[in-house]
């Protein structure tokens, strides 16, 4: 290759040996004619070269240029983007953070974070978080993930990350580039529009819409399990006579004293809820129609024996209690809402003050006046 080259530099070379080698002050004027038109065209093409190679080097200094200049650029992202950034080696350690990923932890710098923290896998929380991180890694990457984590000057944080394994970087083969962003304010913003949707306002108990959803899955328990499930539906006595007597605002104090009653009165597996105005609802899983009973006659001794302090002077209350329970796979929440109902209405008929159970064959049937609610047969 490099023969083919050179063949004309070479066959010039010749002929001015063959000048040369002729007798001293002979030097044949037709080879010498050669040798000039020979010495041009090198020239010639030596400076084409050389021009040619200016070139090159005025090409590889822009294109460093630009290089430094994306560099550059991606440098000023990774300090000053607003998301946490970081780079893993394959085994976890931590090869680089950017400003915010260490002021998101409380720490006062990159390095600093580095330095502490030292693996990856610190920050989470809950060692089954990282597992999962782990897991998305290997199966591809993990995309907008939900982690609680914590750093070395911070409360624990909800972050969404989002990383994928990069095939070579300054970090090496198979190490890990990660982006997160906390997640903490939207999240509380989102639980606390949740309980705002579930619960309502004046007692902060669950309101009907989430106490359906809850008694929805309390009954396919039951179902699956065979166990009992039992509802109360408690109305307040005369509830309107209380409001005209002492006002409406002490109606309000006294129905969030009711809420705090009846939460009293139950165990903490059962749900009770605001079904609206002066109408409350108890599920009881696992509570036969004695149990039931007995826990209706508690809330209606309970309410019975509170005073409310009002400004028009003491409140007491009185509230009739429909019970109905589940017999059947025939049963919804919405028949027993409707039994409960039933039952309800019969109390208040039957005199106020007192609770009575809705029964299949002979319902309702009455229950003690201002019971020990519904004893065994008589009071249902
Ligand atoms: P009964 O014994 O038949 O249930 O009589 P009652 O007066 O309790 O029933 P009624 O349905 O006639 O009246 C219910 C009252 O409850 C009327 C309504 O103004 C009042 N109420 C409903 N929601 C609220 C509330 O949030 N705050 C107050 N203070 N009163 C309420
Ligand atoms: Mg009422
Ligand atoms: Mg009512």
């Amino acid at each position: 290759m490099q023969k083919e080259v050179f063949r004309r530099e070479e066959r010039v070379l010749a002929i001015a040996r063959e000048a040369l080698g002729g007798e001293a002050g002979q030097c044949d004027a037709s080879a010498f004619a050669v040798l000039v038109a020979e010495y041009e065209k090198l020239y010639r093409q030596s400076r084409r070269l050389v021009t040619m190679g200016d070139r090159m080097q005025q090409t590889l200094s822009n294109l460093n240029r630009d290089l430094a200049a994306s560099e550059g650029k991606y440098r000023s992202i990774f300090e000053n983007v607003t998301e946490g950034i970081y780079r893993c080696d394959s085994a976890g350690r931590l090869v680089e953070v950017n400003p915010a990923m260490a002021a998101m932890f409380g720490c006062g710098g990159p390095e600093a974070f580095v330095a502490e923290v030292g693996v990856l896998h610190r920050i989470f929380s809950d060692p089954d978080d990282f597992r999962i991180y782990e897991a998305l890694l290997v199966s591809g990457d993990a995309r907008r993930y939900e982690a609680r984590v914590c750093g070395p000057g911070s409360d624990a944080l909800w972050v969404e990350i989002s990383a994928s394994v990069v095939a070579a970087d300054g970090a090496g083969p198979g190490s890990v580039v990660g982006v997160l962003v906390d997640v903490t304010e939207r999240k509380a913003m989102i639980e606390e529009m949740c309980r705002l949707a579930r619960t309502d306002s004046l007692t902060g108990m669950w309101n009907r819409g989430y106490f359906m959803e809850l008694a929805g899955r309390e009954l396919n328990r039951a179902r699956r399990k065979g166990c009992d499930l039992a509802l109360l539906m408690i109305d307040v006595d005369h509830f309107k006579a209380i409001n005209d007597t002492h006002g409406h605002d002490a109606g309000d104090i006294a129905l969030v004293e009711l809420a705090r009653l009846f939460d009293e009165s139950v165990r903490e597996v059962d749900v009770v809820a605001r079904l609206g105005g002066e109408e409350f609802a108890v599920l009881l899983p696992d509570a036969s129609v004695e149990d039931a009973c007995a826990v209706a006659a508690r809330v209606a001794r309970a309410v019975r024996a509170a005073v409310v302090e009002s400004l028009a002077g003491p409140l007491r209350m009185t509230v009739s209690i429909g019970l109905a329970s589940l017999e059947g796979p025939q049963d919804s929440i919405d028949s027993l809402l409707k039994y409960s109902d039933i039952a309800l209405y019969a109390a208040k008929k039957n005199g106020r003050d007192r609770v009575e159970v809705y029964r299949r064959s002979v319902c309702p049937r009455r229950s003690a006046e201002h019971g020990p609610a519904c004893p065994d047969g008589g009071e249902g």
